[in-house]
């Protein structure tokens, strides 16, 4: 997969909250984990992630969420999902690639934890599928 560096912008629902992102994005992965599934109340969540210091708000500032000892943030006003980190100082952030102003940007490159996938989405993208994270 391969992104030319560029800015990326997105943002939630309603447009209270705005987001850039720059440099390369990377680990652009379908996620079929329970967690992902319930907490955008969708099949399965496509991301994509920055370094964190290429990736700010711009306008607004989401509700951070912790759980399971991870943090997702959500608009306090929409609701939309927008991003995961795996602990407060993770090297990565990882932003939900639906809310991207164009998210044919980018090309996502498998599917993770498809044990958890529920059976009635079909996978026909002949995309590399680990049945859960991709170093496992
Ligand atoms: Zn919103
Ligand atoms: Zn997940």
């Amino acid at each position: 997969m391969e992104t030319e560096p560029k800015t990326i912008c997105g943002g939630c629902l309603c447009g209270a909250v705005r987001y850039e992102g720059i440099g390369e994005l990377y680990n652009v992965t379908h996620c079929h984990c329970e967690d992902c599934r319930k907490s955008a109340g969708a099949p399965f969540v496509t991301w994509a992630s920055f370094q964190p210091s290429n990736f700010k708000f711009t306008k607004g500032k989401p509700l951070e969420i912790a759980w399971a000892g991870r943090v997702r943030s959500f608009c306090a006003t929409c609701g939309s999902a927008l991003t995961f980190t795996s602990q407060p100082d993770a090297d990565e952030i990882d932003v939900t690639v639906a809310t991207f102003d164009q998210p044919e940007i980018v090309t996502p490159a498998d599917h993770i934890w498809t044990e958890d996938r529920i059976s009635w989405i079909k996978l026909a993208d002949n995309l590399p599928q680990h049945a859960r994270g991709r170093t496992e």
